[in-house]
């Protein structure tokens, strides 16, 4: 991290890093789409993809009000998390097995996203930034969104397919 004399400079960072963590996001759920076999998760990978888009172009807004150039930093998190969500594509799994682990996978994202922001809208608050907090809780909102979704489609059918074979195929 650069020089930090003030909480403005670790916000900034600590933007740059979740701007970082988005483009990652959008590399790796073009993969996650492929990897689906329920129509379902499918989808609520497209629709989350389509929102990534929209988160960054938000944290661009936001760079803009700060008056700081829009540039990320190598999220070390998020590539952890998503290193460890390749062994789950990589394996040959029976289709709802691999669902109900890349439901898994994509949840660690999700909350790990969830965190951040959350730390991001109070210091934005703190500092008087209610339009970046504003634009932020937007995507936190979508991020949880995607996390309960996540939750409703493994419980309502993924998991007990993976368990009980391909029953409740779908
Ligand atoms: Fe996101
Ligand atoms: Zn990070
Ligand atoms: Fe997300």
């Amino acid at each position: 991290m650069p020089e930090v004399h003030s909480l403005h400079d670790v916000f900034v960072h600590e933007l740059r890093d979740m701007y970082n963590a988005e483009q990652q996001i959008t590399k790796a759920l073009p993969k996650l789409i492929k990897a689906a076999e329920s129509e379902d998760l499918r989808e609520a990978f497209e629709t989350h993809l389509d929102e990534t888009h929209s988160q960054i172009d938000r944290l661009e807004q936001a760079f803009d009000l700060l008056d700081e150039k829009a540039r990320g930093v190598a999220c070390d998190g998020m590539s952890g998390i998503l290193s460890e969500g390749r062994m789950v594509l990589e394996d040959g799994m029976p289709g709802p097995i691999r669902d109900a682990a890349l439901i898994g996978a994509a949840q660690r994202v999700e909350h790990y996203e969830t965190a951040v922001y959350g730390t991001l809208i109070a210091w934005a608050k703190a500092m008087g930034q209610n339009q970046i907090a504003d634009l932020l809780t937007s995507n936190l909102q979508e991020e949880k969104n995607a996390d309960e979704k996540l939750s409703q489609l493994a419980e309502s059918g993924i998991n007990d397919s993976a368990v009980h074979g391909n029953g409740a195929a779908r």
